[in-house]
């Protein structure tokens, strides 16, 4: 008899801390973006069942447990089958599965396995300990092909008893963890086409915060390529933030300013106090509490403690650096696997490139900045880059 498809997803989520209206807040917001995820692929029911959610999809329920298991907030994911709440038809069903998932395993390998049930519905007759001896002894096909083993054992069956249902499970697929983007306010990540910012945005995503991307851009100093490198960026990080608005910000009138009025090496440092400003002023107009950034201490020549001091101060809002105390190779490793490393790695000139000094400054001081910035007309700079501001509603994967 060939196995029916599983009808549901459990999905358990971590975060010990949560109490109280903290848990209720974090609770509704991975439903309702489980719920966002999920409708492209099938429409779907998601209820709250307390410590997990249950995802009822209307069909397609493996590709919906694979992309359930992708959302921020999500510890673990399990394909199961709901069955009635009584032993001989956990046992029947219970069979059903380890067979099915002992017909990819060769003959002659023995698996160690065991059953593990949750009893959180104590009218239940059988106790928990008493069931999964049960049910292992009614269904061990023979110890050559399965030997009990009740620490890490490659097969895990378990069993949920609720008052709600009674959901039999064999994998876990892993999720990500962290927080469900929403319960932790809004950001404006500075997103350059680089390896970087789109590795800071995941890991502040993944924290339970709502971003919003703002880019510089120098045309025609820098083409429309590199725009849409950004864009296509974005919309990766779509995958875990379905929609966001990207800010595309004109800076070549400003690049031009700071290359006429200021001393050469400062320019960069003098770019990236521009770029915060512009930024602070933009989160502020539309509602961002804080500013992402991809910097990281000592990395190149402007990201010295200094230059990240002279950089910062130009910011009215807190600036969050969630690379800082990152190597190169564990922001690559994570750009890998979150899919951005091969979009940052299309060659494409990033606008401080666009009169870049031979030598720029590595110790930065803010009071030659503020000597340099005296000189140009700040506020009008700022004021017409917000102006030319191009608006773009990205829609995730
Ligand atoms: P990335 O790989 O993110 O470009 P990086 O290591 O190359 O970072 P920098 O180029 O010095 O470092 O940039 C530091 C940070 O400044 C970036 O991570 C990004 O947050 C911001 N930034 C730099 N250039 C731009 C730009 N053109 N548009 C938006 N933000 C930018
Ligand atoms: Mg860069």
């Amino acid at each position: 008899m060939s196995l029916a498809p599983p009808d549901l997803v459990l999905v358990r989520y971590g975060e010990l801390a949560l109490k109280g209206g903290n848990r209720r807040n974090f609770e509704r917001q991975l439903a309702r973006n489980i719920k966002d995820v999920v409708r492209p692929i099938a429409s779907s029911v998601v209820r709250r069942e307390h410590g997990r959610l249950v995802v009822v999809p209307a069909r397609r329920v493996e590709q919906v447990a694979r992309r359930v298991s992708e959302v921020f907030g999500v510890k673990s994911a399990s394909l199961a089958w709901s069955v009635e709440a009584n032993a001989e038809a956990i046992t029947q069903l219970s069979r059903e599965l380890l067979n099915d998932a002992l017909s990819d395993v060769p003959e002659s390998r023995t698996v160690t396995f065991r059953v593990r049930v949750k009893r959180a519905d104590k009218n239940f007759p059988v106790q928990s300990n008493a069931l999964e001896r049960q049910v292992a002894d009614a269904i061990l096909p023979g110890p050559e092909r399965v030997t009990v083993k009740l620490k890490d054992p490659e097969l895990e069956l378990g069993i949920d008893i609720r008052q709600e249902g009674t959901y039999i499970f064999l994998a876990r697929l892993r999720g990500p963890g962290g927080l469900p983007v929403g319960t932790q306010g809004r950001a404006l990540c500075l997103l350059s086409g680089g390896i970087d910012s789109p590795v800071a945005a995941w890991l502040t995503m993944r924290r339970g915060c709502q971003l919003g991307f703002v880019s510089f851009h120098s045309y025609p100093y820098i083409g429309e390529a590199s725009k849409k490198k950004v864009a296509d960026l974005a919309r990766r990080l779509g995958r875990w933030q379905r929609r966001a608005a990207l800010y595309v910000v004109p800076f070549t009138e400003i690049q031009v300013a700071i290359r006429d009025a200021a001393p050469e090496s400062y320019r960069t440092v003098l770019y990236r106090r521009m770029m915060q400003r512009i930024a602070s002023e933009l989160a502020e107009q539309q509602g961002y509490q804080a500013l992402v950034t991809g910097e990281c201490l000592g990395q190149v020549a402007s990201q010295t403690l200094e230059n990240i001091a002279c950089i910062g101060a130009a910011a009215d809002l807190p600036v969050l650096r969630p690379l800082l105390g990152h190597d190169k190779e564990d922001t690559i490793a994570i750009a890998r696997e979150i899919g951005t490393f091969e979009i940052s790695c299309i060659p494409q000139p990033d606008c401080c490139t666009v009169f870049q000094p031979s030598r720029p400054i590595i110790k930065g001081r803010i009071d030659e900045c503020e000597r340099a910035e005296a000189l140009m007309d700040v506020g009008g700079l700022v004021r017409r880059a917000i102006d030319g501001i191009e608006t773009i509603a990205l829609e995730g994967e």
